[in-house]
Order: structure tokens, then C-alpha cells, then sequence
């Protein structure tokens, strides 16, 4: 048996006991799933804990030492997992763990237990082999990431600031192959976007709707909306996000709102349904999402409000955006309120990480560029950064995993993931931990 089908199977029968645990979160229930993963690393001889933090849930942590006295190269992945939604849809259990049709099924297989498997069993094989050259390894196992993670990774930062003190750290997000012509390219996620949750109050008269009065506050709320939709996109390029344009257009020379456009034309021309996508890593968005007004047909409200999700790159404050929307309608009788707000987060994007990444990349897929970028949503790397970390979000998936399949399991029915797939992303997670511990 090669090394690469040992861990491979290694890998799929960890998995498929961790997916057998349900983390669904809420309520998350991650103490069993975080016991049964350490005890699982102990045995292979790495020192481990687990942080219980709440009745139920918990979050693990392992540590392989070095011979270097540095701080540790950190990977992590999350225990949580998302709802399973509509069961009815799913053709086999999704908390069964089988080991079926060349996949392993379950809830959490990419998202994010899979990512985990692969870093557990490239620990647990370094600790076999005695290879304790280089920097120390911390794998931490979080809960509570997907609701935001106030009770994973932030307590962690809080409560256990010792798990958390690395060099840097490697965790989900990234890392699909994607094909562009004759481009192939992997995204290595460097940031993340932040958010504006803002409200627009607009004030009227009530009354009885057989009296419209001048002031009818829906009628100043379509105003306002009129005026977001003509907000012109304010497009910006960065050392986070502008190797994915240099690489997809040849002579990339952007001067006008125009030339954008035009970018996004020959990009959805070439791979239709991807524009979308790539504007969003180039422009704040903003997003109408909730409208409120009368509860009854036959009154007129005293006031209409309008919430928009608004997701902004690195480099736009919160309280800018909030300012230009204030501004924006600043003659109407509207309230503009921050209902909810963070900042972007970027890591350095002149990182070992990426070029150690980048050099293995030449060995594992020929001819694909890694091309630092930002992630439209979020992880628990966004907290890393914000307490001063660098943290990145790549998964080293072959070029054989359709990045489709990511985006139709991930949170989705019949998330599963390919023998071929885990097998690849152990050997390389490995390939990755063993270079960055020389760094
Ligand atoms: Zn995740």
C-alpha cells in the first residue's frame, strides 16, 4: 500500500466517525465530536485538550513539538456544522458517515470536518515518523464558527490566548481549481470583505390611505431606493485582489468605470455565471434585502424602513460607507442608522505561506497559479486577523474536484466528498505543514 492510500483511508474513516457526531449549530453540541478527535490525536502521541466552554460544546486542541523554539504554524478547521436543511432531499443520512459510491456522505465532509481530517492525519503522521524538525504544529479544532464564532475562535482569543499564539495560520476557504480559457488558477484567501447591516427610516404622515397626505414616507423610501441603485459601483484595485485580474486579462490598464465593465463583459463571456463572483471582489456591495412599512392595507405608515446588507473591501471603514449614504439623502426626511458593522480583515499578502504554497502548487497541479484574492463571506481567519495574526484560507484540493461540486454540497443537500479528493487534500495538507515548519 502506498503512503498516499494509507492516509487516504486514514483519513476517510476519521471522517466518517467525526460526520457521525451532529454538530448542527445551533445548538452545536461539539464536546463529544472535539473528545473523540483529541483522544484520537493523544493516541497517535500528540498533546492535546479540550476547551469545554459551555454545557455540551467545546473546542480541541493539538500540539506537535518542534525542535525550534518559535511560535507554532497553526491549522485549523471548525466541528460545527450547518443545518441539514431539507432531510427528505438527502439520499443517504446525513449524520451516517457511509463510505459509499467512491465518497464519504455527511454533513460537515467539506465543510469543514474534511478540512480538519486532512490536518489531523498529516499531524498524527508527523508524529508517527518522529519528525519533530522545524517549528511546533498547533491544530486547533474550533466550535461556533458557523454563527460567527463569538463562542469558538473569539473565546478561544480570549480564554485561551495560548492556543491561539502562532505564526501564522492556515484554515478553510480557497483553494478550488478553477479553469479560465487556457488558465487554471487556485484562490489563496488572504482577506476577507467586512459588512454594513444599514437601516433607511423614511418619516410620513399616518393616516387613513382614503386621505393621502403630501408626506407618504413609502413613496420618499422608493426615492432613497431609486438613489442606491444609481450609486455608482466604486471599484478598487489592491495588492489583495489584483493578481486574479492580471492573470485573467492580458495588458490589465483600468482607468474608467468603463474599462471595468468592459472586464466583467469578457469574463462572463468567457465563463458565464462567473462575473458575478469576480465583481464582488472589486467593489463594496450593497444590497436592498428587508422593507417595512404599513402592517394594513388601508393605513398609511408613519415611517418605512429600508435594510440593505452592504459587504465592504479592505480599506472601507464602516462609518465611510455610512457617511456617503447620509449624504446620499441627506435632503429627505430619512434616518440613516449602522444596525451592525465590522471591517474587512486582510492578512499580509507577501506571505512564507504563499510562496511556499505557490512552489508546491508547481509539483501538485502543473501549470496552475496560486493568485492571492479576498473571500466574499467569512470564516474564523477574520478573527485571527483582527487580534494581529496572519491567517489564510486555502484547502488544497486536486484539480479533479469540480469546484461546482464545492459550491452545490457545501451548506447544501447531500454534502459528500471523493475518496480521490480527501486522499489528495491529506498528502498535500501534509506536503504543506512539512515546508511551512522549515520556513
Ligand atoms: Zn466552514
Amino acid at each position: 500500500m502506498t503512503t498516499a492510500t494509507r492516509l487516504g483511508k486514514e483519513s476517510a474513516n476519521l471522517l466518517s466517525e467525526l460526520i457521525r457526531f451532529n454538530t448542527t449549530n445551533p445548538p452545536g453540541d461539539e464536546l463529544a465530536c472535539a473528545k473523540y478527535l483529541t483522544d484520537w490525536l493523544g493516541e497517535r502521541g500528540l498533546t492535546t485538550e479540550v476547551a469545554e466552554f459551555a454545557p455540551n460544546r467545546a473546542s480541541g486542541m493539538a500540539y506537535l513539538a518542534g525542535d525550534r523554539d518559535e511560535k507554532p504554524l497553526l491549522v485549523m478547521g471548525h466541528l460545527d456544522v450547518v443545518p441539514v436543511g431539507d432531510l427528505s432531499k438527502w439520499t443517504r443520512d446525513p449524520f451516517g458517515g457511509e463510505i459509499a459510491d467512491g465518497c464519504v456522505w455527511g454533513r460537515g465532509a467539506i465543510d469543514c470536518k474534511g478540512v480538519l481530517v486532512a490536518q489531523a492525519v498529516a499531524l498524527a503522521e508527523m508524529a508517527r515518523n518522529g519528525e519533530t524538525t522545524g517549528r511546533p504544529v498547533r491544530l486547533l479544532a474550533t466550535a461556533d464558527e458557523e454563527v460567527g464564532g463569538s463562542l469558538g475562535i473569539q473565546w478561544l482569543l480570549d480564554n485561551r490566548p495560548e492556543w491561539t499564539d502562532c505564526w501564522l495560520c492556515v484554515t478553510e476557504g480557497g483553494g478550488d481549481i478553477f479553469s479560465f480559457g487556457e488558465q487554471k488558477f487556485a484562490g489563496f484567501m488572504v482577506g476577507e470583505k467586512g459588512q454594513l447591516q444599514v437601516s433607511f427610516t423614511a418619516r410620513g404622515e399616518q393616516g387613513h390611505a382614503s386621505l393621502p397626505p403630501k408626506e407618504i414616507a413609502a413613496y420618499t423610501l422608493g426615492e432613497v431606493l431609486r438613489r442606491l441603485e444609481q450609486l455608482p459601483p466604486r471599484y478598487r484595485l489592491m495588492d489583495s485582489n489584483r493578481s486574479l485580474l492580471d492573470l485573467l486579462i492580458p495588458d490589465l490598464n483600468i482607468k474608467t468605470q468603463a474599462d471595468w465593465e468592459g472586464i466583467f463583459q469578457l469574463i462572463e463571456s468567457t465563463l458565464p455565471g462567473a462575473a458575478i463572483f469576480v465583481k464582488a471582489l472589486y467593489t463594496d456591495t450593497i444590497s436592498p434585502t428587508m422593507l417595512q412599512a404599513s402592517s394594513k392595507i388601508n393605513i398609511l405608515p408613519g415611517e418605512a424602513k429600508l435594510t440593505c446588507d452592504c459587504r465592504l473591501l479592505p480599506g472601507t471603514e464602516p462609518a465611510e460607507l455610512l457617511g456617503v449614504f447620509k449624504e446620499l439623502v441627506s435632503d429627505l426626511p430619512v434616518e440613516v442608522v449602522d444596525e451592525g458593522s465590522h471591517p474587512a480583515s486582510l492578512s499580509a499578502v507577501d506571505s512564507p505561506a504563499v510562496s511556499v504554497i505557490r512552489r508546491l502548487m508547481e509539483q501538485w497541479e502543473p501549470g496552475t497559479e496560486l493568485v492571492p484574492t479576498l473571500c466574499q463571506a467569512a470564516t474564523d481567519s477574520r478573527q485571527m486577523r483582527w487580534a494581529g495574526y496572519d491567517s489564510y484560507g486555502y484547502v488544497p484540493f486536486p484539480a479533479s474536484h469540480d469546484p461546482l461540486r464545492t459550491k452545490q454540497r457545501v451548506h447544501g443537500i447531500d454534502e459528500r466528498i471523493e475518496l480521490d479528493t480527501l486522499t489528495a487534500m491529506t498528502v498535500r495538507t501534509l506536503d504543506y505543514i512539512r515546508e511551512l515548519r522549515k520556513v
